[in-house]
């Protein structure tokens, strides 16, 4: 209609960023209204973090069925149902997305289902198959998350996939090809490689997971090559030919040209920010030359009135990232003084083992420009460990040196994803490394790693010399 209808808050896209932004300015008693185009629960609910863990974690149970024998348990005809687990997996992400949509409807957050284009300062057009009305608001926040990015040369198709078709397969691929040695990358290529999969991964830099210290990344490709995993690392994806129930797949690795065959071929080399076709230039929301939306401590946009969080605005494209700056966002628009502050901002990849970091790690707090003493604890000195008979990692705990102030700890073994948030805790409230020495950890878990590690850092370990 040619009338604007009038809303306070509206949030756009409703993934990690946007339903919780919706959720705590509706706790903060704003009238709030939220449009998404496609699913509730955005990328992460949908076709990101929720369905990569299901699958990592059938990839992971197949995977123990098959090689517990060092253990004494034996199965045979270890089968894999793979419309189950794909069944199974939707079936989490349903119950997650219903979840979000009870919460925003708890919270009298207005659900709106379509595209919202900036055709003001102040007002979106929102569009679905029918109509197109507008809206003016008062405060606006963007989430609209980002999208995988297409290489040259790489149309995605039914064969060349990105992550979300690598997620929606309907058979467990005899070969995967992996362009890109990246967190999803290589979280995918562990789940195939356990459902049964021969991967082969590219890289193009000298080495895998680059957001993490080099000895953590070598552990998880030690453990996926044991698997049967092949790296070609300084390897350029060229092209690919679309066979007719494959893919052969032209790369350059180490200066020679090679030809991969595989059923298909997963392109995983980064995400764009969904920036572009929103109508952001038209109303000056400055952005920088990649697409990120520009933005202050609070998540303000050049644009005073309207906010920008996750995948869209610089910084690790992470789902507790864009909670994170959805919460701050909402506060600034209550006239709250929260900032950000991303030192305590953790990093999981969901390998094997885990990986995890948060604050420094001993390179980047001397580059900060501290004097820093780092802390080692092996995994296999831990009883819990052992008795998981998973026992390969390690802690390190950064510390100031002048006082034991923990700044920032990476872990690789099982259930690093959950012990980095004890690190997290003491960086946020500032303990040190004698607090976590002298905090009880029950006996016999994993967390006791990080006790012994904060000991080794006093140096009074009890179980390692
Ligand atoms: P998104 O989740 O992308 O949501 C944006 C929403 O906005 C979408 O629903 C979209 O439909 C909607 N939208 C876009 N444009 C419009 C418009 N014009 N109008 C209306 N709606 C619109 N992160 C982690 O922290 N841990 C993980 O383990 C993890 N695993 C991942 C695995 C995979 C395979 C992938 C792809 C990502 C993973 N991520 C993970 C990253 C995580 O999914 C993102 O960082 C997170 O979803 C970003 O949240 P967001 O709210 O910014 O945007």
């Amino acid at each position: 209609g040619d009338f604007a209808q009038e809303v306070d808050t509206l949030v756009v896209g409703s993934g990690p960023g946007g339903y919780v932004a919706a959720i705590r300015a509706a706790q903060l008693g704003q009238k709030v209204t939220i449009v998404e185009k496609g699913s509730l629960g955005g990328v992460c609910l949908n076709v990101g973090c929720i369905p990569s863990k299901a699958l990592i974690q059938a990839g992971h149970r197949a995977h123990l069925a098959k090689s517990s024998e060092d253990i004494g348990i034996r199965a045979e005809n270890v089968a894999i149902d793979f419309e189950k687990v794909q069944e199974w997996k939707g079936s989490v992400v349903k119950k997650l997305t219903g979840g979000v949509e009870g919460l925003l409807k708890g919270n009298k957050v207005e659900i709106i289902r379509g595209e919202a284009y900036f055709s003001g300062e102040d007002t979106v057009k929102i569009m679905d198959e029918k109509s197109s009305s507008t809206y003016k608001f008062k405060h606006c926040i963007i989430a609209t998350g980002s999208s995988p990015i297409e290489i040259p040369n790489f149309k995605y198709t039914d064969r060349v996939i990105n992550s979300t078709g690598a997620l929606a397969l309907n058979e467990v691929p005899k070969k995967l090809v992996v362009i890109g040695g990246g967190y999803i990358g290589i979280e995918l290529t562990g789940a195939y490689s356990n459902l049964g999969s021969e991967v082969v991964v590219l890289e193009g830099t000298k080495q895998i997971l680059p957001g993490f210290e080099k000895q953590m990344a070598k552990l998880v490709e030690r453990k996926l090559k044991k698997n049967g995993v092949t790296f070609h690392t300084e390897a350029m994806a060229k092209g690919v030919e679309e066979t007719d129930n494959g893919v052969k797949v032209t790369a350059e690795i180490k200066g020679e040209e090679k030809v991969i065959e595989a059923d298909y071929v997963l392109v995983t080399v980064g995400r764009k920010p969904n920036t572009e076709e929103i109508g952001l230039e038209g109303i000056g929301v400055e952005m920088d030359d990649r697409g990120y939306i520009k933005v202050d401590k609070q998540g303000r946009t050049s644009v005073k009135n309207i906010f920008a969080i996750g995948d869209i605005v610089p910084g690790p494209a992470l789902a507790h990232k864009a909670s994170y700056e959805a919460k701050v966002a909402a506060e600034a628009i209550s006239g709250e003084p929260s900032e950000v502050d991303y030192l305590a901002i953790p990093a999981v990849c969901f390998s094997e083992p885990e990986l995890a970091t948060v604050g420094y790690n001993e390179a980047q707090a001397k580059e900060a420009g501290y004097d820093v003493k780092v802390a080692k604890f092996p995994f296999a000195a831990n009883g819990r460990a052992l008795s998981l008979n998973d026992a390969d990692g390690f802690m390190k705990l950064v510390t100031r040196k002048e006082d034991g102030l923990v700044i920032g700890g990476q872990i690789a073994g099982p259930n690093a994803s959950d012990m980095i948030a004890e690190i997290g805790l003491a960086i946020e409230a500032g303990m040190t490394a004698e607090d976590i020495a002298l905090t009880i950890h029950a006996h016999p878990t994993l967390g006791e790693i990080t006790m012994e590690a904060a000991e080794v850092a006093l140096g009074t370990p009890i179980h390692t010399l």
